[in-house]
């Protein structure tokens, strides 16, 4: 059976190569929480990084997913968040970000957006609610 293109996913490529990322996205790769040993719904509407490596999830929406993308790899271009350079995004929140997590996260959307527009990638009005979303989250779980 012949998967559908998504939306994005040549631009993720192309971003991947440039910096030598790593990505593995759950809708492709089998049981990925099995072999994570992670819950099922860690990969809903939700991605983190590891160093270079980046998860990403099941979104409903492409454009959500490719502007969580960027989201991602905003967070490796940033400040370095922790020692181990994870951020987990959950449907909570974010994990791993400590004090810093509203500032690391607004941070990581600009760079993420910064470097959308440098490929041509505009986020959509959904990407944007997605955005204002994860940043409530972000500020309320904070601490
Ligand atoms: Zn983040």
């Amino acid at each position: 059976m012949k998967r559908k293109k998504r939306l994005g996913e040549k631009v993720i490529k192309q971003v991947s190569k440039d910096f030598g990322l790593t990505v593995t996205d759950a809708v492709i790769v089998k049981n990925l929480d099995k072999k994570l040993g992670v819950p099922y719904d860690w990969f809903d509407e939700a991605s983190y990084i590891c160093g270079k490596e980046v998860t990403l999830g099941r979104y409903k929406d492409d454009s959500v997913r490719l502007a969580s993308f960027f989201h991602e790899v905003g967070h490796i271009i940033g400040p370095q968040v922790n020692t181990e350079g994870i951020v987990r995004h959950t449907k909570k929140g974010v994990v791993g970000l400590g004090k810093y997590k509203f500032l690391i996260e607004k941070d990581a959307w600009d760079k993420g957006i910064a470097l959308a527009k440098k490929y041509d990638v505009v986020f959509s009005q959904a990407a944007m609610d997605f955005m204002e979303q994860c940043l409530d989250k972000a500020l309320q779980y904070q601490g």
